[in-house]
């Protein structure tokens, strides 16, 4: 494989300014990518295109919350015009996300479900209705979801977010089959623990990996972003709208 695949390729990484987005960021420009970092951070986003430009990668800004579908549009059409590079984005990376607060049935209102599915499923399809006719016109792309466990096997709370990431393994699955013909492939990464601002507040997190997972540890985003930069390159071509975990073993299914 070339240690450059995605030269000349537009990559758009949504939630990109912390975690494991930034890390598929980072990794795609390493491997060639212009990429737009879209987060709703103004700060989290600068700093990852600082990150990427350092390494003499090419990256531009889009910040918008994902869940708004005229403001990531604009937000991203401005980028991919800043990049100056084409007007085609061949890789998608859904993976703007709100931490999963522990919450029961009884406490999820109606503002918390509406804004957790408003910034994963909403997001998700935002995002990927945008790219859409860049993809279908160039006749190749690859789109890839970032799911949970928590969506392929639950949890014992949280179910809002279990819902949402639920969503985006069916998401992927319909998108796959509908969007063949244009040979744009989608998949949907499941991690399961892994270590990032959002992990970093649970109590006893690292303890609690050496019990719970075979391997012993949580993952890390660098181990999140290899697979995803797998799933978005040439080397998947005939992968497409499956589910694929990265756990340590914790859940094997
Ligand atoms: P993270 O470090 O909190 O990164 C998520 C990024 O998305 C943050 O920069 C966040 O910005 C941004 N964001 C949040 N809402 C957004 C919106 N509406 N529009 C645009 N950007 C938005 O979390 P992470 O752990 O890397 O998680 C990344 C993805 O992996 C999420 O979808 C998460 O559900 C999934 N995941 C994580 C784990 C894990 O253990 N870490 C496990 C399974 C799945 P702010 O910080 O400013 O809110």
């Amino acid at each position: 494989m070339s240690p450059r695949p995605f030269d000349g390729q537009v990559a758009m990484v949504t939630g990109a300014g912390s975690g494991i987005g930034r890390a598929c960021a980072v990794l795609l420009a390493q491997r060639g990518a212009a990429v737009i970092v879209n987060d709703v951070s103004v700060e989290g986003a600068a700093a990852t295109v600082e990150a990427i430009r350092a390494e003499g990668g090419a990256a531009h800004a889009a910040v918008a919350d994902v869940s708004d579908r005229a403001a990531v549009e604009t937000a991203v059409l401005a980028a991919l015009a800043g990049l100056g590079g084409g007007d085609v984005i061949g890789v998608l990376v859904n993976n703007a996300g709100i931490a999963s607060r522990r919450l029961p049935i009884e406490e999820v209102d109606d503002a918390i479900l509406d804004r957790m599915l408003g910034v994963h499923v909403k997001g998700a399809f935002h995002c990927t209705q945008i790219v859409l006719e860049g993809m279908k016109r160039q006749g190749a792309g690859k789109i890839v979801n970032i799911s949970s466990a928590m969506g392929t096997v639950g949890g014992r709370s949280g179910s809002h977010y279990a819902a949402a990431k639920g969503a985006l393994l069916s998401m992927t699955r319909t998108w796959a089959r509908e969007l063949a013909k244009w040979n744009i492939h989608v998949n949907v990464v499941a991690p399961g623990g892994v270590f990032t601002a959002a992990t970093a507040t649970i109590r006893n997190y690292a303890e609690e990996a050496k019990t719970r997972v075979p391997i012993g540890r949580f993952g890390e985003p660098e181990e999140i972003a290899s697979l995803v930069a797998f799933l978005a390159s040439q080397e998947a071509n005939y992968i497409t709208g499956q589910t694929v975990s990265a756990n340590g073993g914790e859940f094997i299914h």
